[in-house]
């Protein structure tokens, strides 16, 4: 995030200062030259505690700046004299431990500690010498940190923090025995802060196994911050989902629009067909090569691409302020999921809109969403344009063409709710599909 332009954390989010948090000086200063004024509210409940040496878990969304949260309190703990890795955080994708990377330079500023980003998909070089230049603070990806310990580049025996960022999804990922092997090779006496979405069984097995008496700072709900997000779903037919895409760009003129698909090959598919139909279309998903992923990300940060395709996995790190528009393109199946992918608008505090494409045959999805946050997402339908006749189809189309092509309804078209009225006229009739979903 520009901060310089952020303007900070809405000051009515958090009465306390940085200052009534006991960070040192120089630190102050740094804050103030990067222009963040008042802690977010995970930072003001968050900091006091992981000060105390203590182990903490912090229950978080991304975007509410948890990544302060837990490097500011570091940075008071550590030592810049000595010039072997004594912090380090472990994150889920390539994307995440980078932006940790960059939050943490700017917050390190020039207090003179070194910082090492190490994450595979990419050559071992630079990050090898990051790591002989005597990094103190090592952000990586579980899979290279152990592969870096195993080629004896990294030591991590006289660890005083260790931060497992995004634990919920790590552990998604299929990283639980990684992080187990890494854990075990670090000083029993180490501070081990651990943040996370959500609290699965499976994170609460992991703080019960490799954290001491652990404090608790719960702040999910209260900084969801899909609060400042206005968000709608759209009942349509798979086949219909591009031609509605292209009418929603038309009619919402989208600064920046991060556009979600559930697979790979359906990234790939609705990335190739915008790009036939408008210009600044990029596609970033898992099987592109990091150096590539990388050079769209910097493009979509620097404002040159407009529209971007993800899957999950990469769209969850993705942190640009500008990104005004987020588009569901297929609704996902973990609510979770849901409240990341629109987390990438609205970031600290500011609105966004949040889109989300609902077959017939997923009101179940959009049901449990909306449970999810105690919160109905308001049906939305665009003049003219009828999105939904109500076919049923069992999987996406990934072709081309008019795949699924189940026959109209009976008796013709449906004809959407509040097609006349205009977007921002008030409340919208909701779909059929809604009228009975519980809160
Ligand atoms: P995070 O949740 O750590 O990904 O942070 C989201 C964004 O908010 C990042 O771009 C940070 O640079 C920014 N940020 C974090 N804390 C503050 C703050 N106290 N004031 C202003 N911006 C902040």
């Amino acid at each position: 995030m520009d901060s310089s332009t952020n303007g900070s954390y809405p000051a009515d989010s958090s009465p306390i200062t940085f200052a009534s948090l006991n960070l040192r000086q120089e630190i102050l200063n740094n804050l103030k030259r990067i222009g963040y004024h008042v802690p977010s509210p995970i930072q003001a409940a968050f900091i006091p505690e992981a000060l105390k040496g203590i182990d903490v878990i912090g229950q978080a969304q991304t975007g509410t700046g948890k990544t302060a949260a837990f490097l500011l309190p570091v940075l008071e703990r550590i030592n810049p004299d000595d010039r072997f890795p004594q912090v380090l955080i472990l994150g889920p994708t390539r994307e995440l431990v980078a932006q940790v990377y960059e939050e943490g330079k700017k917050l390190v500023g020039d207090l003179g500690f070194q910082m090492a980003c190490i994450y595979g998909g990419e050559g071992f070089d630079r990050q090898i010498r990051e790591l002989r230049a005597g990094a103190q603070i090592i952000v990586g990806t579980p899979g290279r940190i152990i592969d870096m310990i195993r080629r004896q580049h990294l030591q991590i025996k006289k660890l005083r923090v260790v931060i497992l960022d995004e634990a919920d999804r790590m552990l998604d990922i299929g990283f639980r025995p990684d992080i187990e092997r890494i854990l075990k090779q670090t000083p029993t006496d180490r501070q081990t802060l651990l943040l996370s979405a959500t609290m699965p069984a499976e994170v609460l097995g992991l703080t019960n196994r490799y954290m001491m008496n652990p404090a608790m700072v719960d702040l999910s709900s209260k900084d969801l911050n899909v609060d400042r997000i206005d968000q709608r779903s759209f009942r349509v037919d798979e086949d219909r989902k591009l031609k509605l895409l292209m009418r929603l760009l038309v009619r919402e003129k989208p600064r920046q629009c991060l556009i979600f698909c559930q697979m790979k090959s359906r990234v790939r598919w609705l990335a190739d067909e915008l790009g036939k139909r408008i210009r600044g279309v990029m596609a970033m998903q898992g099987d592109m090569p990091q150096n590539k992923r990388s050079r769209v990300m910097k493009a979509y940060r620097e404002g040159e691409i407009r529209l971007l395709v993800a899957t999950d996995v990469v769209g969850r790190g993705i942190d640009v302020e500008g990104i005004s528009h987020v588009i569901n393109f297929d609704i996902p199946d973990d609510p979770d999921a849901y409240v990341h992918r629109i987390g990438r608008t609205g970031r600290m505090g500011k609105d966004g809109l949040a889109f989300t494409f609902v077959t017939p045959n997923q009101s179940d999805l959009l049901t449990a969403i909306e449970k999810h946050m105690n919160k109905m997402i308001e049906a939305d339908s665009i003049e003219g344009f009828i999105a939904c006749y109500g076919r049923k189809t069992s999987s996406p189309p990934v072709g081309r063409g008019r795949p699924g092509g189940g026959s109209r309804r009976p008796g013709g078209p449906r004809k959407p709710g509040g097609a006349k009225r205009p977007r921002n006229a008030g409340k919208r009739p909701r779909a059929s599909s809604s009228g009975s979903r519980g809160r």
